[in-house]
């Protein structure tokens, strides 16, 4: 059976290196987005560079009802093919003090995080427990760990999910499946490029921010057959801030 991965917020940052890890695998990819076909299609390209096959995947991982309509359609249309990686990697930031913080920005991020979650990993975890087996990957923060300020609601979404990792992984153990989070520090993006390293780099004992390339490797590693007996874990890739 052809096996793929599934990336949600595939298209840019830490989720296109993942992406192209998994693809250098062997796997197939489908590469979630929710807006910006562009660079979905431009880490599509990057994918078929290591001689697999991907599929570009549109949908808000907060609607339900959108994936569902895109993602249990590519399930039901695909049965001759199985998804045995999947990373929730999708994920935003409102930051602002409580204080000031819209129902907006609570909402949106807590959503997108946590229903996110729960919307895609229900969907896909049923063909996992048939096959009995799969690997589950979420990408939370150092921030659900931590708790940072100004970041109520992006704290609390990962935490949520950091909660779900230990709780699912619980339940699904017994059918082969791991369920594993890695908790990024500060890393290169596009979600990070109103932070200043100059700023940040003291507080951080390898002195830089770190690279989308230095988190792909432990979800690479998380999704490989080298780490079958490590499960409901979280793990940091902070260049040891403390967490
Ligand atoms: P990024 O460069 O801003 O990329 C975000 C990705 O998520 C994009 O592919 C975007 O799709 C997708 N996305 C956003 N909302 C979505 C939705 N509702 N449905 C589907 N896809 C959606 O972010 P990043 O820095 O790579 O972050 C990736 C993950 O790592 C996030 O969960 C983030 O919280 C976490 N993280 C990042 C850092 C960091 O320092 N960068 C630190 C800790 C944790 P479009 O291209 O279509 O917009």
């Amino acid at each position: 059976m052809t096996k793929f991965a599934l990336v949600t917020g595939g298209s840019r940052g830490i989720g296109r290196a993942i992406c192209i890890t998994l693809a250098e695998m062997g796997y197939n990819i489908l590469i979630n987005y929710q807006s910006n076909e562009t660079e979905a299609n431009n880490t599509l390209a990057l994918v078929k560079e290591k001689g697999v096959s991907g599929e570009i995947m549109k949908f808000n991982v907060s609607n339900q009802d959108e994936v569902n309509a895109v993602l249990g359609t590519w399930i039901e249309n695909n049965k001759d093919k199985e998804i045995a990686v999947l990373v929730n990697n999708a994920g935003i930031r409102k930051d602002n003090l409580m204080m000031w913080m819209s129902d907006q920005e609570w909402h949106s991020v807590m959503d997108i995080a946590v229903d996110g979650f729960f919307y895609v990993t229900r969907l896909i975890i049923k063909n996992m427990l048939v096959k009995k087996y799969g690997r589950v990957i979420n990408v939370v923060s150092l921030s659900g760990l931590k708790g940072l300020p100004g970041q109520t609601n992006y704290s609390a979404s990962k935490a949520a999910v950091i909660g779900a990792t230990k709780a699912l992984a619980q339940e699904v153990g017994r059918r082969g499946i791991t369920v594993n989070a890695v908790a990024p520090g500060f890393i290169k993006t596009d979600m990070t490029h109103d932070l200043n390293e100059k700023d940040f780099k003291s507080l951080i004992p390898m002195n830089r921010f770190g690279e989308a390339q230095e988190v792909a490797d432990v979800v690479a590693w998380l999704a490989s057959d080298k780490s079958t007996y490590v499960t409901g874990q979280v793990i940091s890739v902070n260049g040891g801030l403390y967490s």
